[in-house]
């Protein structure tokens, strides 16, 4: 026990420091920071209270009422960030400790002196509280996060049960937020999700919960009183509201929808919650495979989702179902090897609808049941142009999602009844859709391959997973995507995309159309870079079997060309030479002479110059000649002693000769 304090040294502190007497609490002394720190200015204006009215509420006084009894028992005791009243009213927190002062004249356990340390610890506090708060909240709108959530979810559960009441729990999930979020950027879809918060926030009632669980997906506990209708109307409101238009902050009105699973929960049963969200979840699963024809945005767990079919629906049960082919070249042998089957809808005005349109509206049953659909009709047709004399390979389209159990066994049938021989059937996986379980996508594939029948990869470029499904899957053809090719023009540098495509498919022993190829000039690019299968407008476009028959007939004027034929066409070849150039440079310079280097009549390039119409003089053939020299100087360095080839300086002086090319192109 501390001797007598020393009240000099207890003024110099800076904590406060106070003297309490036991039973009473008579505050005997106060130093000078406390005086301060309790907002007094004198001494007596703290002595005069008894130090119990200082704790800013009863559970404080509680709370210090047992801590002087522990002190006076034991010796010492502390408490944290106990509320204080000021005397001017003010809150403040403060971290306090006591100790026992000697007391000769009595022995009695109630009875005793404490001296109080007190600091001021209100900035920490508040700091503390922000933090747990933020703990529980979703930083980005607000909202409670996944945590404040579990604990309200089993606070709602408590009192559900006590009050024998029912609680919906709803999950929502936001149609169309993705295309907003890669369309517009993460400032879009930050602030769709702030909006769409604001206005379920706006629509809910005081007793109801809303939490983000992350993504773009809300989560919500409703009081259902006794009966779900409350749950109903709610998800009308919330429903129209999300799909209110939304102002992005660069002006451009956006919209989105919302898909909603509801698992309503009565007081007398007793699942867990984490058993009632997955059948929340479960019922917001079902009802998005039925976005296409469901008639409301919401879906109660373990209830049939009512749908209507759509019209594309209708038109592929009432057989409308049309397919047109386009060729696809083989350019060594100069002819058409395959066509692409391409579904259209008709409708009763004989308007023909392209996928574009009506894939969209199509649940993935329907996919199903177009591409078998399709199949029939393209092996039936394959036939009949067998009976002609074209032996040909037909690709047809099979969205991921479709490629079901059955699916195998219904191709073996047609197989069957058509008489195909399977390796002239290719089916093309679409990149756009995922398999739902990697797994089971795959064995599923493998099935497909065991019947004989070929497997290419789609549209390869346009999503993420191309190289990851190009290693995994047993792929025998890739076809890269249009949107490298359609504009090849304008942007030549694409090139390099489709030379390193080549250059896998090639090193993977697959085969690769190039698809897209809309112009001439498109189709002499791909040619000279050594593109075997071509698709595209300048080949020919889709079309119905009889046009197909007649186009076959024709024999397009493929027959005989040298390429390139173009000034692209050279450009792609100058472009590749100079990367295989460069490429033996690095790797093996030795093969190189600086003799062969400088005689550009060598060149197939001086040719092509000459046969476009350049004669001898022209800044091309200068170009061209700068090249070489420059070519041939770099390899005289190497063998010189140089130990690194100049690369800078001859990539300098192929581009001027690209641009060049360019340039005489546009004009
Ligand atoms: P896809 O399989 O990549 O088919 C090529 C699409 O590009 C076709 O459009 C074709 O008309 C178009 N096209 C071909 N050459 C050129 C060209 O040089 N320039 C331009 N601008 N376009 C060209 P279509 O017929 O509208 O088909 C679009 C997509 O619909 C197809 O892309 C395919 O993904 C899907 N699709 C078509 N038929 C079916 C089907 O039976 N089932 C499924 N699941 N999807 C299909
Ligand atoms: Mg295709
Ligand atoms: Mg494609």
């Amino acid at each position: 026990m501390p001797v007598e304090p020393d009240k000099n040294l207890l003024n110099g502190l800076n904590t406060g420091v106070s003297i309490v007497r036991y039973p009473g609490n008579v505050i005997e002394w106060v130093n000078e920071h406390l005086i301060t720190m309790c907002g007094a200015h004198t001494a007596e204006d703290l002595t005069k209270h008894r130090a119990i009215e200082f704790y800013a509420n009863p559970k404080a006084q509680e709370q210090g009422r047992r801590l002087v009894e522990r002190i006076l028992r034991q010796g010492h005791g502390a408490l944290r960030e106990m509320p204080f009243r000021r005397i001017d009213g003010r809150l403040i927190y403060v971290d306090m400790s006591g100790e026992k002062l000697p007391t000769p004249d009595t022995q009695n356990n109630d009875d005793g002196r404490i001296l109080w340390t007190l600091i001021d610890v209100t900035q920490r506090h508040r700091l503390n509280n922000r933090l747990s708060r933020q703990a529980l909240l979703d930083p980005l709108t607000n909202l409670a996060n996944r945590r404040a959530f579990d604990e309200a979810f089993d606070r709602a559960l408590q009192r559900t049960k006590r009050q024998h009441r029912m609680l919906s729990i709803v999950i929502l999930d936001l149609d169309g937020f993705k295309l907003v979020n890669d369309k517009f950027g993460h400032e879009a879809g930050d602030h769709v999700l702030k909006t769409v918060s604001q206005r379920l926030l706006a629509n809910i009632r005081q007793t109801d919960f809303v939490a983000r669980l992350g993504g773009d997906e809300f989560v919500m506990l409703i009081d259902d009183g006794q009966n779900r209708e409350a749950t109903t109307t709610l998800m009308e409101k919330l429903d129209h509201a999300i799909r209110e238009p939304i102002l992005l902050p660069n002006g451009t009105p956006t919209q989105i929808g919302v898909s909603i699973g509801i698992r309503v929960h009565d007081s007398a049963e007793n699942s867990a919650p984490g058993i009632l969200l997955r059948h929340a979840d479960q019922a917001l699963y079902t009802n998005k495979t039925h976005k296409a024809d469901r008639v409301q945005a919401w879906a109660f767990y373990n209830e049939t989702i009512p749908h209507r079919r759509n019209p594309f629906q209708q038109l592929l049960q009432q057989s409308a179902l049309v397919v047109h082919y386009q060729p696809i070249l083989d350019n060594r042998q100069r002819k058409i090897v395959g066509i692409e089957a391409l579904a259209r809808l008709q409708d009763n005005t004989g308007k023909l609808w392209v996928p574009g349109e009506f894939l969209p509206r199509l649940q993935t049953s329907d996919l199903f049941e177009l591409s078998k659909q399709v199949m029939h009709q393209a092996l039936h047709d394959l036939s009949e142009l067998d009976g002609m004399g074209w032996q040909l390979w037909v690709s047809i389209n099979i969205d991921p999602r479709a490629v079901s159990e059955n699916c195998s066994a219904c191709i073996h049938g047609l197989i069957e009844q058509f008489h195909i021989a399977p390796e002239r059937i290719c089916v093309e996986i679409l990149e756009t859709g995922e398999f739902k379980e990697r797994d089971t996508g795959l064995s599923r594939l493998m099935e497909l391959k065991e019947l004989g029948i070929q497997l290419a990869l789609d549209d390869v470029g346009s999503a993420y997973s191309s190289l990851l499904r190009i290693k995994e899957m047993p792929i025998d053809k890739i076809k890269l995507d249009q949107d490298f090719v359609r504009f090849l023009e304008q942007n030549p540098q694409d090139i390099h995309f489709i030379e390193s495509v080549l250059d896998l498919a090639i090193n993977k022993k697959m085969d690769l159309v190039v698809e897209g190829v809309e112009t001439g000039q498109i189709l002499d690019a791909v040619s000279v870079l050594g593109v075997n299968l071509i698709q595209g407008y300048a080949v020919a476009r889709p079309m119905p079997l009889t046009q197909l028959r007649e186009f076959l007939m024709r024999e397009p004027d493929i027959k005989h060309r040298q390429h390139p034929i173009t000034l692209f066409g050279l450009y792609a070849k100058q472009t590749h030479f100079h990367h295989l150039l460069r490429a033996v440079l690095l790797q093996n310079p030795r093969l190189l002479t600086a003799e062969h280097l400088r005689n550009t009549q060598l060149c197939p390039i001086h040719n092509d110059i000459n046969r476009l119409q350049f004669h001898d003089g022209h800044p091309l053939h200068i170009l061209h000649e700068n090249y070489h020299r420059a070519m041939a100087q770099t390899v005289t360095d190497l063998a010189d002693g140089t130990d690194i080839p100049d690369t800078n300086h001859i990539d300098a002086v192929n581009a001027q000769m690209e641009e060049a090319l360019l340039q005489v192109m546009r004009q």
